[in-house]
């Protein structure tokens, strides 16, 4: 089997070379060819990733903005918190559909070198290059049904919030502030941090 591309670019933009960033793009690839759609040139996408804090697997959305351009700057991916290494993708008129990362291909990563040195606290971009690329091409060489559970979610709900240019200032501090954002106290229009005042 023909392995897996992933552009040189994305790796740039995520900063080192890790396996899970490459996961996060194969699952944002998948979704986008399970739903039938391409790549999120405007406001299309929205990704529920189901990732909490504080494990090295959160490099997987880096990978997911990558593919779909379904990114944090559009406001087209939020977390979950689950602590899953898992991502439900939504497409107007499309539904969603559920992508998890097996257990079964996470454990046989598991031994391998890069993690025992990950584990030992070595920072990716500190791990020899041959020692990072034989764990991506793991990643590369495996088939969409080695790596992943889809589980289509047809019915999957949501409304994304409307964009709105809006803005007044706050009669605090002067800013500038999206009207959604605005609070009122004392009968008069303040931004957040003023209101906490
Ligand atoms: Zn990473
Ligand atoms: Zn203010």
């Amino acid at each position: 089997m023909e392995k897996f591309k992933i552009p040189e670019w994305a790796f740039e933009f995520h900063g080192h070379k890790c396996p899970f960033m490459p996961i996060g793009y194969r699952m944002g690839t998948l979704a986008m060819k399970k739903l039938g759609v391409s790549k999120s040139l405007n406001h299309e996408m929205h990704v529920f990733s189901e990732m909490g804090i504080g494990h090295p697997q959160g490099c997987m959305q880096d990978g997911i903005m990558a593919a779909t351009a379904a990114t944090f700057g559009k406001g087209l991916i939020e977390k979950l918190y689950y602590g899953k290494v898992a991502a439900i993708f939504w497409y107007p008129e499309k539904g969603g559909v559920r992508i998890f990362l097996k257990n079964e291909f996470a454990d046989s990563l598991a031994p391998h070198e890069f993690f025992k040195l990950r584990k030992k606290g070595i920072d990716p971009s500190d791990i020899p290059d041959d020692v990072r690329q034989d764990i991506i091409d793991m990643v590369l060489s495996a088939s969409d049904e080695d790596l992943f559970e889809v589980t289509p979610l047809p019915d999957f709900q949501y409304t994304p919030v409307k964009g709105a240019f809006n803005k007044a200032k706050c009669e605090v501090c002067g800013e500038y502030v999206f009207e959604r954002y605005l609070r009122v106290k004392d009968g008069k229009k303040i931004c957040i941090p003023c209101s906490e005042y």
